[in-house]
């Protein structure tokens, strides 16, 4: 029997909001001494009353959005509960049957295939407290965290594959970075999954009873689990012919890289959700959404298609420029920058003739110059992009001295190393460094006979068949100018001299 995978993911996204949903508190306590950040209200004393905030619904709203999802004219906030101790009020201020977004999408690619994720529902609650256990058995409460706003996105059981999860997680992560509205660090708990997962008969409709894997805090972990469970799943299918009998729970232990059995669910039943009777409802006007998409950024995918379509690059690359959005507008100040460079080399043509005929080459110096060498030393570096002492003004001029030869390759890196590290000029690094490149004024020539002149042996040996040893002697060239000649230049010499 052949099986697939039907997998169906529950994000949660941790608003970067200056307060917290129902309270005026800071919402910064991930980075305070435990229950600094907290008041009656978030502590849940009784009487208070929650008031929502503004900002974290025009988030939630802008995400629907920028995911697609329809915005019900109304929506509203209930109680649900359950008794734990990250959780003072033993409710939790959710949404139940009117969510913020739904029926939403996300396409991804995966092995170059597009794939369309549906989202089932988007709704905003109130995050509960953090738990910290320590090796003798205590269990610590930290409150900073509870009350924090958060998202809750659904996606229908449409992911095949751990490979797509993964895939349709880190999309997410980028979209909401790109709206600003998470920092959505996985390791750090501000993006977390549940993964649903089952198996089913390829061909079948049907849905099978599901295990859902809670704790995964990182894309690994994610990835992981759902490759142990599926393996696991296949081989109750196999042993018994037929799905599992019951839906369960399972926990992510990092350490044993395998899913451990936890409590079966609860049922919504079990929660029984009401209306939260201290928020009035919520009535979405048209006219509002329609503001709200108008401040929606441009996302990620349409980024890279317009990398590729408007500037020629491919699509390896433009999904690189794409996954950092400081790393993308840089590039394309230094495009702009190289655009009217060439244009005042050729007064008669137009930017855009220009930019039509060289795209292709264009696209290649850029990427190879600020994917390859600028990248490594960022990494290198581990430094934002937006931190970076290069200018785009002095990238694309390093560019073009490069591309004109001004200076061989190896001197502009060596440029764009004392740049990255001091910020100046590229041209004043290289009258200081003096590493031009030797201009052709017979002086390159001269080098070649005396590397000609004080190598007999080599030279005898190219003659006698073995040509490898040019490199030994064009290595000699680069010497002697001391780095500043032309290698293909001193290559080509020594080819026409030596036949
Ligand atoms: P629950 O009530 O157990 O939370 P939901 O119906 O709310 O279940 O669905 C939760 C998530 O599980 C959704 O992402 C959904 O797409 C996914 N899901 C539901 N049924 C299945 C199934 N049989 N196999 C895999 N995923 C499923
Ligand atoms: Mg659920
Ligand atoms: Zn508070």
């Amino acid at each position: 029997m052949e099986l697939e995978s039907v997998i169906g993911l529950e994000i949660h996204v941790q608003l970067k909001t200056r307060s917290k949903m129902f309270c005026s508190c800071s919402n910064t306590g991930e980075n305070e001494d435990p229950n600094t950040t907290i008041c009656p209200i978030c502590l849940g004393h009784p009487g208070v009353l929650p008031v929502p905030n503004k900002q974290a619904i025009e988030w939630s709203v802008m995400s629907a959005l920028a995911l697609n999802c329809e915005i019900p004219n109304h929506s509203k906030f209930d109680r649900k509960h359950y008794f734990y101790p990250d959780l003072p009020k033993a409710y939790q201020i959710s949404q139940f049957d009117e969510p913020i977004g739904i029926n939403g999408y996300l396409t991804i690619v995966v092995s170059r295939e597009k794939r369309k994720i549906r989202l089932h529902r988007l709704h905003l609650e109130e995050d509960a407290a953090k738990l910290l256990h320590d090796k003798k058995g205590q269990s610590f409460v930290d409150y900073n965290r509870g009350g924090t706003p958060l998202m809750e996105i659904v996606t229908e059981p449409d992911i095949r594959s751990s490979e797509e999860a993964g895939e349709f997680l880190r999309e997410l992560r980028l979209i909401m970075r790109y709206l600003q509205v998470s920092d959505a660090d996985m390791e750090k708990g501000h993006l977390r999954c549940d993964a649903n997962v089952s198996l089913r008969p390829v061909g079948d409709e049907e849905l099978y009873p599901k295990t859902e894997v809670k704790n995964l805090n990182s894309f690994k972990a994610v990835e992981k689990a759902l490759n142990y469970e599926i393996k696991r799943q296949t081989k109750v299918w196999q042993d018994s012919g037929k799905a599992p009998e019951e839906q369960g729970t399972r926990g992510w232990d990092e350490n044993e890289a395998k899913t451990i059995e936890q409590r079966s669910k609860e049922g919504s039943a079990d929660y029984r959700y009401f209306p939260e009777p201290d928020i009035p409802g919520l009535d979405f006007n048209k006219k509002w959404v329609e503001r709200i998409r108008a401040t929606i950024p441009e996302l990620p995918a349409n980024l890279r298609a317009r990398f590729i379509e408007q500037y020629g690059f491919k699509k390896e690359d433009a999904k690189i420029f794409s996954s950092d959005k400081d790393l993308a507008e840089f590039t394309e100040q230094v495009i702009s920058e190289l655009r009217a460079w060439l244009v005042s080399q050729d007064p008669d043509a137009t930017g855009d003739e220009i930019l039509e005929c060289d795209k292709k080459k264009l696209a290649k110096l850029v990427s190879s110059w600020i994917l390859t060498n600028l990248l490594g030393l960022v990494r290198a570096a581990s430094l934002p992009i937006s931190e970076i002492k290069i200018t785009p003004e002095n990238m694309a001029e390093l560019i073009t001295m490069a591309h004109t030869s001004k200076v061989n390759k190896t001197n502009a890196q060596a440029i764009l190393k004392e740049m990255f590290k001091t910020g100046s000029d590229p041209s004043n690094i290289l009258e200081e460094k003096d590493l031009g490149q030797m201009q052709d004024d017979g002086s390159l020539d001269e080098i070649i006979d005396s590397v000609i002149a004080s190598n007999p042996d080599q030279v005898e040996q190219y003659k006698s068949g073995k040509t490898i040893v040019i490199n030994f002697l064009v290595g000699m060239a680069m010497k002697e100018s001391k780095g500043k000649a032309d290698a293909s230049q001193a290559l080509e010499m020594l080819k026409i001299k030596l036949k």
